[in-house]
């Protein structure tokens, strides 16, 4: 008897940081792990949000989401998931903690939010799904052994493995290597992100030393700390250290202070280490060497804490010589200009800027190249498939499991929108429409393809809007009116759009001006071909059509 056909759809993630979602289904049943968001690239204007595609959901029974960690790139697309249809969502309490907080946002009403332990087993239909602890960024971040009727896939989230854990809470090593060997892995899915850098991560108790060290240094200056709002570990050690020199902790950004409330509410951060608070707006008023600022917005967001000290001097306080920013992250790619962006402002006021890795202030969350090897060798997968990275940290990923010599039938790459079906005695992969990106700008699905592409033109090759009046017969009345947005200014200008006008003219009197459609395409179409061959460029043209009782 064959054994039913195991289905992995790759619904964002693969060639991309960022949306990451996967589905796994058999015989029309399927559980998703993680359903992220990505945020917009700079050719996506307008745009706030880009998610996994809805659709791909439709013919599939859900069973049920697991999260594997907090991260938005693995929960912001949750409330437009919920608002579409009801289904359970599993994870650590502390990982349904930022969930609940990211649903709160899009008042959802209820939904049905299930804590996992870090042993914690589900029997969903004809699944079973169990929880492995795994160390990264943010605590309680899982891995998912999915055990289907066609066999055995371990998703390992994002990870590192730390063996120090500042929260001693250690990754589950044997249970992976106890599944490679009983039932044994068919499909393993693992953290790419980091599969370009050799050896193996440093553990997040390495940052403490370094922190240390600059506290000690700069004993006199009033110090910045600015890291993710989730990295809650991160944030326990930079309070440790402000404690121990005696500042008090003040905490810039909304987030940041959602985020320690929900820690000490976990019981993840140390109630004493912030107890003693300083409100944000009373810093300037503090010696600065009694003070640490906490802030968000290391990535150089323009909306986040760390942007607003750095322009608007009046917000919190204006930062000047004595102060020490720390960047303690790494730039994820794609934002480099904005933290560049910050890192010049605040050395332009005079203040002292540490960023990683000149100085160890940040630790990768993600596996390095020795630890991804040790997941794969530890689990000897049939397949593996790398997930969760651009598409040179996967092929990096994917060769460095081919190297390792114990995947038994092969190493797949796949990329956004593949399904990955595992049969009897091979797999293959088949082409989706569900890789496409679905853009939220404030509704779902509002912004499409074509909606983007004018934006683009629009703030790349400006606008010329085109008024033409036609008489109910057909006939021009007068001058089409030409307005341009985003293009020169003087005399060439208007030189060019005088000969625009005359050219269109021509052939308004020659065209067909029947029908309203016919019209406007026929003066997109010249003044497109005017202006691309005088000047190169390719302005949105907007025409605009009035019909009159004319003579
Ligand atoms: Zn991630
Ligand atoms: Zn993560």
């Amino acid at each position: 008897m064959t054994a039913p056909e195991l289905r992995i759809r790759f619904l964002g993630g693969l060639g991309e940081i960022g949306r990451n979602a996967a589905l796994i289904s058999v015989d029309g049943q399927g559980v998703l792990v993680d359903f992220g968001v990505m945020f917009p690239k700079a050719d996506m204007p307008g745009v706030d949000l880009v998610l996994p595609q809805l659709e791909a959901l439709d013919d599939v029974e859900l069973l049920g989401v697991f999260i594997t960690h907090g991260h938005e790139d693995h929960i912001g697309g949750l409330p437009f998931l919920l608002a579409r249809r009801h289904v359970p969502i599993w994870g650590s309490r502390t990982t349904l903690g930022f969930v609940r907080h990211r649903l709160d946002e899009y008042a959802l009403g209820e939904s049905e939010l299930v804590a996992l332990d870090d042993t914690g087993v589900v029997e969903l239909g004809s699944f079973r799904v169990e929880a492995i602890p795994v160390t990264h960024s943010i605590p309680g971040a899982l891995a998912y052994a999915v055990q289907t009727p066609a066999g055995l896939v371990l998703h390992t989230g994002d990870f590192k493995v730390d063996h120090t854990p500042l929260d001693g809470r250690h990754m589950g090593l044997a249970r992976i290597a106890a599944l490679g060997t009983n039932p044994g892995v068919r499909v393993l899915l693992s953290d790419s992100t980091n599969a370009e850098e050799e050896g193996w991560s440093p553990s997040e108790q390495m940052v403490g030393p370094a922190l240390f060290d600059l506290f000690a240094r700069f004993r006199d200056a009033r110090i910045t700390v600015a890291c993710f709002s989730s990295h809650l570990h991160r944030i326990q050690q930079v309070a440790q250290l402000a404690r121990a020199h005696g500042r008090r902790l003040a905490l810039l950004g909304r987030s940041l202070q959602r985020n320690v409330s929900l820690g000490l509410e976990l019981g993840l951060l140390d109630r004493d280490l912030f107890a003693h608070q300083v409100d944000a707006r009373e810093v300037r008023e503090r010696d600065p060497a009694q003070v640490c600022v906490l802030a968000t917005g290391s990535q150089g967001e323009r909306m986040a804490a760390l942007h607003q000290l750095a322009f608007d001097p009046q917000r919190w306080f204006a930062v000047a010589d004595h102060d020490v920013v720390v960047f303690s992250s790494d730039v994820i790619p794609g934002n480099e200009s904005a933290v560049n962006l910050l890192v010049n402002q605040f050395t332009r006021l005079g203040a002292t800027v540490v960023t990683s890795p000149r100085e160890r202030v940040h630790v990768s969350g993600h596996a390095m190249r020795e630890e991804l090897a040790l997941i794969v060798e530890l689990a000897r997968p049939e397949y593996f498939v790398p997930v969760h990275g651009e598409h040179r940290h996967l092929a990096a990923h994917a060769e460095l499991a081919r190297r390792t010599g114990v995947v038994r039938r092969g190493v797949i790459l796949a990329r956004d929108g593949a399904e990955l079906v595992v049969g009897d005695d091979e797999a293959w992969l088949e082409e989706t429409p569900w890789g496409e990106y679905l853009y939220v700008d404030g509704v779902v699905g509002d912004v499409s393809r074509g909606v983007l592409r004018e934006r683009r033109d629009l703030s790349e090759e400006g606008v010329v809007v085109v008024s033409v009046t036609v008489s109910r017969d057909g006939r021009v009345i007068g001058e089409p009116q030409l307005t341009s947005v985003g293009w020169v200014h003087d005399e060439r200008g208007d030189a060019l759009l005088e000969e625009v006008c005359a050219v269109l003219l021509d052939a308004l009197r020659a065209g067909p001006l029947a029908d309203d459609d016919a019209l406007r395409e026929l003066i997109r179409q010249q003044v497109r071909l005017v202006i691309r061959e005088r000047t190169k460029r390719r302005p949105l043209v907007v025409p605009m059509v009035t019909r009159v009782d004319g003579r």
